[in-house]
């Protein structure tokens, strides 16, 4: 544009001159060329100077104002360098949106260059591992012996675990991933929680491979024994029934995993119905009553006809564990007392034994699975270890409490508190019964052991 113009300039400068030489005025001619040359050269020069000024000033610098092509040619540059202004101000806002997202991540993330250096870290690698700044070597900041070796190995294709002196208790995870050019992403993954998960399942698989184990070496003993020996006709029906008891453990600890398994896959919600506890537990006071074998005085007393909203087969097999363990813990002779109140709105069942107690070390281990107070008294008496894991699973499934309280050689009461949401008025119509000594009933009990709507033993009235 200015050199079309400048040209236009010199030519229209140079078409006055000849005109004014024909009509004979060479000096007049000479006198406009030369003055309309020289203002073009000056008027071109002082731009150019002046852009050249512009060039060494500051980046954020106004371009000079300008007329005629060159105030065009200005402001279009200007055009440009606004165009150019607002391109960088948005990809920076993008920068900076993307550097607070990495820094909102629970990963410790580190760029590295190709001698190891910190380029950059976002906020949890710099809490993690207390970096700060840049250009500093990684092994200044990280000096585990495995992390260390884990550079020079300079093979990335597996994460390395370690924990952090800066982070006592926690373990992390840590990997390097090539990125682009020679540059490195070191990343930190805080799997504390993982690894106690892994823990957890590899003991548990073992000791579930220990519990099967153990049975399963008593039956095989025997059957090599009846295979090999002769033996009287007693004998061998011994050796049978010793077989029959182990294999009834292993099927009791299948059912028990199942049953533990299903607690913790299923959906409460999809399947909880009123239960009915009143008539529940004198079906169950039977079944205890039939599994004590008269060992024992077993009491019920049903202070409530309130129901609990809830899952009835899981509600059965809580109670039904707190019964066996009383019966199994309680030494001849001894009494076992289960009871169903309503207490400030609360639903509270509790099983209460004169047993041999529990000291309260054990208390807090009670309910993980496979924890025994004493391992042989629980194997003798046909425990699996899970009995109380259900009940604790069953009770956080209702939203109850599971209380116990016990006293060595005194005994111990196990109580679950039903929150007064769940607990409920039958909407059908229960007839209160009253049965003066359940005791008395024991042996009618055991014969209608299966039959849920049987007559209550206690005495049955609305709570307060
Ligand atoms: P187990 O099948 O061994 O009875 P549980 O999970 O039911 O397993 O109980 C865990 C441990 O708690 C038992 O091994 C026993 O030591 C103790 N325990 C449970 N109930 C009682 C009780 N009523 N009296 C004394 N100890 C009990």
């Amino acid at each position: 544009m200015i050199v079309v113009r400048t040209l236009l300039v010199v030519g229209a400068l140079l078409l006055v001159a000849a005109v004014l030489g024909l009509f004979d005025r060479p000096v007049i001619a000479l006198w406009i060329l030369i003055t309309g040359l020289c203002s073009v050269i000056v008027y071109n020069t002082v731009y150019v100077a002046k852009l050249h000024h512009w060039s060494g000033l500051p980046r954020n610098r106004e371009l000079p104002l300008g007329i005629g092509a060159w105030g065009q040619t200005l402001d279009r540059i200007s055009r440009f360098m606004r165009q150019d202004a607002l391109e960088r101000s948005g990809t920076s806002a993008e920068l900076e949106r993307l550097h607070a997202a990495v820094d909102l991540l629970p990963d410790g993330l580190v760029v590295l260059d190709r001698f190891d250096h910190v380029q950059w870290s976002n906020r949890a690698a710099q809490r993690i591992h207390g970096i700060f700044g840049t250009r500093r070597p990684i092994d200044h900041f990280v000096r585990q012996p495995e992390f260390l070796d884990y550079l020079r190995a300079n093979d990335f294709s597996e994460a390395i675990a370690l924990s952090l002196p800066s982070q006592p208790g926690r373990v992390f995870s840590m990997k390097i991933e090539p990125t682009v050019d020679a540059f490195r992403l070191l990343i930190t993954r805080d799997i504390t929680e993982a690894s106690l998960l892994e823990q957890v399942r590899r003991d548990f698989v073992a000791n579930v491979s220990h519990e099967i184990r153990t049975p399963l070496t008593v039956v095989s003993g025997f059957v090599e024994t009846l295979m090999e020996i002769e033996m009287p006709p007693q004998e061998q029906v011994r050796c049978l029934e010793l077989i029959k008891r182990q294999t009834a453990t292993m099927e009791r600890l299948v059912e028990d995993l199942l049953t533990l398994s299903s607690l913790e896959s299923a959906n409460l919600q999809a399947e909880t119905t009123e239960v009915a506890i009143g008539p529940m537990l004198q079906t169950l006071v039977a079944d205890s009553r039939v599994f004590s074998a008269g060992r024992h005085k077993i009491d019920l007393t049903v202070d409530a006809v309130e129901s609990v909203r809830g899952v009835s087969n899981e509600l059965d097999s809580a109670i039904r564990n707190l019964l066996t363990n009383a019966v199994r813990y309680t030494p001849e002779g001894g009494s076992i007392t289960a009871s169903w109140r309503v207490v400030d709105g609360e639903g509270v069942l509790a099983v209460t034994d004169t047993g041999i107690g529990i000291a309260a070390e054990h208390l807090p281990r009670l309910t993980e699975r496979f924890y025994r107070v004493d391992r042989g008294r629980s194997r003798e008496m046909g425990g699996t270890g899970l009995g109380l894991a259900i009940v604790k699973h069953v009770a956080q499934r209702h939203h109850a409490r599971l209380e116990i309280d016990s006293r060595i050689g005194a005994g111990s009461t196990f109580r679950l508190r039903f929150p007064k949401s769940l607990v409920v008025m039958p909407t059908r119509t229960q007839r209160p019964v009253s049965l003066a000594d359940a005791d008395a009933d024991a042996d009618a009990d055991a014969d209608a052991d299966s039959d849920a709507n049987a007559d209550y033993a206690g005495t049955v009235s609305p709570s307060p």
